[in-house]
């Protein structure tokens, strides 16, 4: 059965991933993500990334795009309204935006912890609130949170990122529950390492004087701290989304799709 389904940071990395491998199960699909790009640690996505990836993906199935900035309730409603008004409906919900900054805490601004919150805790919150409505009409409704492993154990100078990740897996159980009844299943993926944006631009130090060399350094540096041997790739993560978002008694859960680095 085709469902509608709307990814927000859908343009690049692991949104895109979750994209691709919905609209060629042959789902349709929203790509939602920033129109203007956003000053942040590294380089957030525009509206080009939005068009490119609008035009890829229409090659493998039926996908459309919109600008959405999660933080903002009006935009979330519309984008909402405008799935509906393009798809007719809305099944699937993947609050999959989000955004890294690390350093320890006495350096660490205010202003850059509201900001982490406001996009990765705040916007699943706003998201989910203006596709309720459209979600219970569905009848077979579903919410995916990209939350992470950073939010199932803590780690050192990310207080702000692994504290919204803990919470977004705690208002993933609180979801669960009280949508229940409407019979919403929500659920979070837990990426463990993906090659994105946040490692390549912002995690790693010495970045290389090309795509290869910074590639090769993401590779060396997590080197070691995976049991099963490599990265995670976006199209691994896209496949639990598309198990979570179809699953129809699973609910609640945090799904590590991380190599074993986290098995809880
Ligand atoms: P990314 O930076 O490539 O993608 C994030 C997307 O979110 C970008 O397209 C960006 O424009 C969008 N975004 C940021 N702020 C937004 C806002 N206010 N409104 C709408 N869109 C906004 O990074 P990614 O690795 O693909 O991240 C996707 C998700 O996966 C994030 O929630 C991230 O925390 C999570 N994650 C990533 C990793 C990893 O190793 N890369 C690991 C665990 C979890």
């Amino acid at each position: 059965m085709s469902k509608i389904v709307l990814v927000t940071g859908g343009a690049r990395g692991i949104g895109l991933g979750i994209v691709h491998a919905f609209a060629a199960a042959g789902h349709r699909v929203m790509i939602a993500d920033l129109g203007a790009s956003d000053e942040w640690r590294y380089q957030l996505s525009g509206v080009q990334e939005l068009e490119k990836a609008k035009k890829e993906e229409s090659a493998i199935g039926e996908v459309d795009s919109c600008e959405v900035n999660v933080t903002n309730f009006a935009s979330c409603e519309s984008a909402v309204a405008a799935t509906v008004a393009k798809f007719g409906g809305l099944d699937i919900l993947v609050n999959n935006a989000g955004v890294l900054d690390t350093g320890p805490i006495e350096t660490f601004e205010e202003e850059d912890w509201d900001k982490v919150f406001a996009v990765n805790t705040k916007g699943i919150f706003l998201m989910s609130k203006a596709a309720l409505g459209a979600l219970r009409a569905s009848g077979c409704g579903a919410i995916v949170n990209t939350a992470s492993i950073a939010g199932k154990a803590g780690n050192a100078n990310m207080s702000a990122y692994c504290g919204s990740k803990f919470a977004a897996i705690g208002i993933t159980q609180a979801l669960a529950l009280e949508l229940a009844p409407d019979d919403i299943t929500v659920n979070a993926v837990c990426p463990g390492i993906v090659g994105t944006a946040m490692w390549l631009e912002h995690l790693i130090p010495n970045r290389g004087r090309t795509v290869d060399e910074q590639q090769q350094k993401f590779e060396d540096s997590v080197e070691g701290r995976i049991p099963l041997g490599r990265p995670q790739t976006v199209a691994d993560i896209a496949e639990a989304a598309l198990y979570l978002a179809n699953a129809r008694n699973v609910t609640g859960i945090a799904l590590a799709v991380a190599g074993g680095i986290v098995m809880n």
